[in-house]
């Protein structure tokens, strides 16, 4: 699915790679090991049953669609913080040092407390917008996505690099789990909207809604 820009407006249509105008321009491989592709597409005819949305309202139909997707982003952010939290938190009771667990020293409770306080902190945001959402028939609210999705990416970065800094040179291994979902986690605070993107979202809503009641 591409965002296209009509003469009347923008609009989302199915192009098919194997068209002729459409070019692979280069692969790369991410940070993460993943290879991505630019397209780049000159003079392409679209059938009109590939033109999904066009028209004055199609633009407000394709922020909607990016709400969901940055709800989803957030979820991903969550539950790869929570496996990098399971794995600190089983290799510190695991892991002897000093005639004891690591997870026994002080300096480690603290740094898995805050790593749990966090991210439930991210998951009660990200499921108030999607329950909000559900209960009221439509898309997430701008402003709680855009927190979510905000909060969300920064705390799995957090998470994961706290994670690996409890299981020590093991966790900068190559090939271990907490290095690949460090890497792997960096991208989702670009991917679906950046920080700063997020944050100018934020801001838009906040300015025409204000601040949220705390009654809600
Ligand atoms: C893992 C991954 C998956 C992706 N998947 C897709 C996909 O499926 N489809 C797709 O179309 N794209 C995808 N992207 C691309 C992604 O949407 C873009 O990387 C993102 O929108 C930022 O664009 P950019 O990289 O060109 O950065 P730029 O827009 O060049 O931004 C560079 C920097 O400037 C900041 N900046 C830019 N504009 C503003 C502004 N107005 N205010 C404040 N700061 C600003 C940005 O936040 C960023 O820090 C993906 C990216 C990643 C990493």
């Amino acid at each position: 699915m591409t965002w296209v820009k009509f003469p009347d407006g923008l609009g989302t249509v199915i192009v098919d790679f194997d068209d002729p105008g459409v070019e692979v321009s280069n692969h790369y491989t991410n940070m993460a090991g993943h290879e991505q592709t630019h397209y780049y597409m000159e003079d392409v005819v679209i059938p009109p049953e590939n033109v999904l949305t066009r028209g004055e309202d199609a633009f407000k139909e394709q922020l909607k669609a990016l709400n969901w997707e940055r709800l989803a982003v957030a979820s991903i952010s969550n539950t790869w913080a929570l496996a990098a939290l399971e794995h600190a938190l089983e290799y510190a009771q695991d892991r002897e040092q000093f005639g004891q667990p690591i997870a026994e020293f002080q300096g480690l409770e603290w740094k898995l407390s805050e790593m749990v306080t966090h991210l439930e902190a991210s998951r009660a945001l990200t499921y108030r917008a999607a329950e909000d959402a559900v209960a009221r028939g439509r898309v997430p609210d701008p402003l709680q996505t855009g927190a979510a999705n905000l909060f969300s990416g920064q705390t799995a970065e957090t998470v994961i690099s706290e994670a690996l800094q409890i299981c020590g040179a093991n966790g900068y291994q190559q090939g271990h789990p907490l290095e690949y979902l460090y890497r792997l986690q960096r991208g989702w605070r670009f991917a679906g909207g950046t920080d700063e993107v997020q944050k100018n979202t934020i801001a838009r809503w906040l300015k025409r809604g204000g601040a949220p009641s705390l009654l809600n």
